[in-house]
């Protein structure tokens, strides 16, 4: 789905990305550790070009989307992206913040948008809070709307920069289980997290990095039970 070559990204002279090479194949979850700092999200906001790589090629679908002549708003609307801080829009209602992508850019009538929503709103049991505004809810409930808004769009592969980060402890639980859920049910997904638990339990493929560049990636068995890299060993040794 996603086949990324030779990814570089530099920031002035801060070279964040060091040539960061693999592929997303659909149905994988693919979860992104390493410690802070070594580039996970600069890696993710690559894919779906919020930030514009400095060298490389990202191909999703079949399409260079790094070519200059490229529209990427396209290929965006086909991938889900999820923040740390939510990024509701804090003027619109929870079913407003659903329906807006779905109504401006995909065309689809308000009442048909509606609908799926309220389908979406009740998969996470907060159809009662679609004329309630973000302010009005918890971080959890938030962030579980942050996700549902992603699907409303029918994205082909959701991205997840720290999604329970800014999370009180007891509402983790319940956005890693919407995140679970969409696992099982074969959405490719790409995770980056502290959550090793989640990355043991849910990842087909785990990808360390450090220092701009992917030092390890393997099985959630081949990284957590038998690290190869000092690297892996010392930062799992930190966060285990
Ligand atoms: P991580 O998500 O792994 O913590 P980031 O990708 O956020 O790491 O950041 C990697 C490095 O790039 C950091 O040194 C950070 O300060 C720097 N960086 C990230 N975004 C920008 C930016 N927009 N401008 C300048 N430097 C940035
Ligand atoms: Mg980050």
């Amino acid at each position: 789905m996603i086949d990324i070559i030779n990814l570089h990204k530099k920031f002035e002279t801060l070279h964040v990305l060091k040539g960061i090479n693999t592929s997303i194949k659909k149905g994988e979850v693919v979860v992104v550790i390493g410690p802070s700092g070594s580039g996970k999200s600069t890696f993710l906001r690559c894919l779906n070009l919020l930030e514009y790589p400095s060298d490389g090629k990202i191909i999703f679908e079949g399409v260079d989307i790094t070519d200059k002549s490229n529209d990427i708003n396209k290929q965006r609307q086909k991938m889900g992206m999820v923040f740390q801080n939510f990024n509701l829009f804090p003027h619109l209602t929870i079913m407003e913040n659903i329906t807006l992508g779905p109504i401006k850019l995909k065309n689809i009538p308000k009442e048909k948008a509606e609908e799926e929503a309220k389908l979406l709103l009740k998969r996470i049991g907060l159809e009662d809070k679609a004329n309630n505004y973000p302010v009005q809810l918890s971080g959890g409930q938030k962030q579980r709307i942050a996700i549902v808004r992603a699907l409303a769009m029918s994205p082909d592969v959701m991205l997840f920069d720290e999604p329970t980060s800014a999370l009180d402890p007891e509402m983790v639980g319940e956005v890693l289980e919407v995140m679970k859920e969409l696992a099982a049910e074969g959405m490719t997904m790409v995770v980056v997290t502290h959550e090793m638990g989640f990355a043991k339990e849910v990842a087909t493929r785990v990808l360390f990095m450090d220092e701009g560049m992917i030092k390890e990636e393997g099985s959630p068995e081949d990284i957590f039970i038998n690290p190869k890299n000092d690297r892996t060993k010392e930062f799992l040794s930190k966060v285990l």
